[in-house]
């Protein structure tokens, strides 16, 4: 077995799925005054320091964070725009950040062979989809081409799923059932569901991911104490939960690992969860 519990060999490593970096070209106003909201700190001072890669390497560091990935979001309508090459940059030459694209297919003709181009010659190692802020269906054909392109370069596709709080954005693009038909057609592609059908698709993201071995639920911006009111039978399908925090959203990222490693789990699903399935699914060295 490759995943060994922590005292019984390797360390598992911390690995923070669902990162949003402290630069982009622009954010919407109302992004703005949810983080000045919901944060325990002013955007505008702390977003200045995070701008900077090796301040955030050493924010993690301290959160007790090994690897995390840092999401593109090109969302121009409902949140902003951070760039694939304002993350391939922020990345560049830093083992532990690990950069995510976002091909938005309103923004190129072909986005599986912008996806090519953005891992074989830019770097990067994982996609996220943002239906709900880019407005398309998961089982779209015109986003056929995304999943093949993933498929064939062995990359995981992170999927935003369920709610999000953000002027603009549409619910409908956010059920995780339309993601049973890409399960379906490309049964060796990781499909990670960001947040968990969060709201009420709990029941259908976790029912997916029993039944499709390629569908994960990844629980960033999710209550860590209280996953187990969400996902009773959560103890079950430990081998497919995936942890991430949505920071700068949630901002404390070891309280939130810790609330996970408190809750009536056994060693290895804490580890599981909080690295261990990424590990994997990411194929660090020593977990392929
Ligand atoms: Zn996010």
């Amino acid at each position: 077995m490759l995943i060994e519990t922590t005292g019984q060999g390797k360390r598992i490593p911390r690995i923070d799925f669902h990162i949003h970096p402290g630069i982009c070209t622009f954010m919407q106003p109302w992004v703005v005054e949810w983080y000045n909201r919901n944060l325990p700190v002013k955007f505008d001072e702390f977003i200045e320091q995070y701008k900077d890669p090796g301040f955030f390497e050493e924010f993690l560091t301290r959160e007790g964070v090994d690897y995390a990935c840092v999401l593109v979001e090109q969302s121009y309508v409902t949140t902003g725009v951070t760039t694939n090459d304002q993350v391939r940059d922020y990345c560049r030459g830093r083992r532990r950040l690990i950069p995510f694209c976002d091909v938005n297919p309103a923004l190129y003709a072909r986005p599986g062979e912008e996806l090519r181009r953005l891992v074989e010659e830019e770097g990067f190692r994982g996609v996220k989809l943002y239906p709900t802020y880019q407005h398309f269906y998961l089982n779209e054909s015109r986003i056929y081409p995304i999943y093949q392109a993933a498929r064939d370069l062995g990359i995981p596709v992170l999927i935003h799923t369920g709610s999000s709080v953000f002027r603009g954005a549409r619910l409908k693009y956010g059920d995780p059932l339309h993601l049973d038909d890409v399960a379906v057609d490309f049964p060796d592609l990781p499909l990670i569901m960001a947040h968990s059908g969060r709201g009420f698709w709990y029941d259908r993201a976790f029912f997916l991911s029993r039944l499709h071995e390629n569908v994960y639920m990844e629980v960033s911006g999710l209550p860590p104490a209280r996953l187990l009111d969400y996902f009773p039978e959560l103890p079950r399908n430990t081998q497919k939960v995936i942890f991430g925090s949505d920071w700068p959203g949630m901002f404390y990222i070891k309280r939130n690992m810790e609330a996970i490693a408190a809750l009536p789990l056994d060693a290895e699903s804490v580890d599981n969860i909080l690295g261990g399935n990424a590990a994997r699914i990411l194929k660090l060295e020593g977990y392929q």
